[in-house]
């Protein structure tokens, strides 16, 4: 077994060490006349997006800090929306800048996440940022998902150091970060990526000490792909139907908990896992932006 106890590593209780810890370098910041902003820009009116973006607004101003959102209709200008995060680059009270993801269809992501200042790119999604993950620079911005992940193992005691990593899923945005993270020395676990064309994919996830499953498919992995004593980390969120919930629907991740539990050392549930994290990690490179940039 990697890790010390069987249980459960709970999100909400590690995401508020992580706000502590955020609490108290706001407190450093703001003694030296610094406080801390993050500018979130939301276009459009998605429902996910839009809670998203609350919760962001209301934890940066529960932490002390500038938490501030700018909404614009759908039918922004891709130039419009490039003049905003200009006008935020050029903003010393603005530290940290959140273009929320997904854009409108006619707008081009990538050239608008290019545009945000890497030092300001608490996302981490800027190629200076990704480069920057992949050799090793500590000084840039690391997703906020990968970073919460990496932060409940190492709080939970796991050790990393030459275990099977395994991660399900190469996105940008969480798959290819985490294996970055887990590769990187110091954390030194070897790591193997899947995705959809992955042949056997089961006969990978058997030989995972820790198992970090990034795929959007509701309880995908089930207890006979996964190693006694693994760790498992669950970072999907799918809604799946649930008669017996008012919305009908029920939060659940791309882990089949209940039989899984019972095979894992350590697993995240969902919800109160994962997803607790990435605000918390936001916060966290927003605070290391604002120090960063007034050193
Ligand atoms: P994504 O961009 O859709 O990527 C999903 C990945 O899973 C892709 O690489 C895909 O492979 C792979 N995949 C799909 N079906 C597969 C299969 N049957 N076997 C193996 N691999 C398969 O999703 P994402 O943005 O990375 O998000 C993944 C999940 O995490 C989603 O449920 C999302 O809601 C959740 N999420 C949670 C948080 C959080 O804060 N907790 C943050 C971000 C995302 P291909 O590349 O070959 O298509």
């Amino acid at each position: 077994m990697l890790a010390d106890q069987d249980s459960l590593i709970d999100g909400t209780k590690l995401a508020a060490q992580v706000t502590a810890e955020v609490a108290t370098k706001v407190a450093e910041l703001k003694a030296r006349g610094v406080t801390p902003g993050l500018t979130v820009v939301l276009v459009g009116d998605d429902p996910a997006s839009a809670v998203y973006v609350g919760s962001k607004e209301r934890t940066c101003n529960e932490l002390g800090m500038n938490g501030e959102t700018i909404r614009k209709p759908a039918t922004i200008s891709q130039d419009e929306l490039l003049a905003i995060v200009d006008r935020l680059n050029d903003d010393p009270a603005v530290h940290g800048i959140l273009v929320q993801m997904p854009l409108p269809k006619h707008m081009d992501s990538e050239a608008v996440l290019r545009r945000i200042r890497p030092d300001k790119d608490v996302d981490g999604f800027h190629p200076v940022n990704v480069g920057k993950l992949s050799i090793g620079e500590k000084d840039g911005f690391a997703p906020c998902t990968p970073a919460g992940v990496l932060y409940m193992l190492q709080a939970s005691g796991v050790k990393t150091a030459g275990a099977n990593c395994v991660v399900i899923g190469r996105s940008n945005i969480v798959g290819k970060p985490m294996a970055s993270l887990m590769v990187q020395p110091g954390i030194d676990s070897t790591v193997t990526i899947c995705h959809s064309r992955t042949r056997d994919l089961a006969d990978h996830t058997r030989r995972a000490d820790i198992l970090i499953a990034a795929v959007g498919k509701a309880q995908m992995v089930t207890a006979d792909m996964v190693k006694p004593g693994a760790v498992v980390i669950d970072v999907g969120m799918n809604r799946i139907p649930d008669a017996t919930k008012k919305s009908g629907t029920r939060l659940v991740g791309d882990v089949a908990f209940d039989e899984v539990r019972g095979v894992a050392s350590l697993i995240t549930p969902v919800p109160g896992g994962v997803g607790k994290m990435t605000i918390a990690m936001l916060m966290s490179n927003t605070v290391r932006a604002a120090a960063q940039q007034t050193q």
